[in-house]
């Protein structure tokens, strides 16, 4: 995903996807994030932008890296998002199946929590 591309703050964009996939697929062409205001407001996690598929049947141990404004995102409102692309398995999944990825390499908590 670029930096530049693929966001939107309106929740109606047409371009959104909506939840988990069965196949696989691309990433969406548009992702929605929070606005610019309202992320730099103050996060309540610590700002991460990797994390790793560790957990359920598909589990791959790949990482997938986000671009600045959607990992911003989690880290002012970590249950915004209900799923996340693995950009191994090719497919919106769960966050449940996801482990941020810490600076220093180790694993740190299920995304979305
Ligand atoms: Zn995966």
């Amino acid at each position: 995903m670029s930096d530049t591309n693929g966001l939107t703050t309106d929740p109606t964009d047409p371009r959104l996807g909506h939840g988990e996939d069965k196949e696989r697929r691309p990433q969406n062409e548009v992702y929605l994030v929070l606005s610019e205001a309202e992320r730099q407001s103050g996060f309540v996690r610590p700002y991460r932008d990797t994390y790793k598929h560790t957990k359920g049947e598909e589990a791959c141990q790949t990482t997938t890296k986000m671009n600045r404004a959607i990992s911003e995102t989690y880290a002012k409102d970590p249950s915004f998002y209900g799923s996340t692309y693995c950009v191994c398995c090719g497919k919106h999944l769960s966050l449940k199946y996801f482990q941020w990825v810490e600076k220093d390499g180790s694993l740190g908590p299920t995304v979305g929590t």
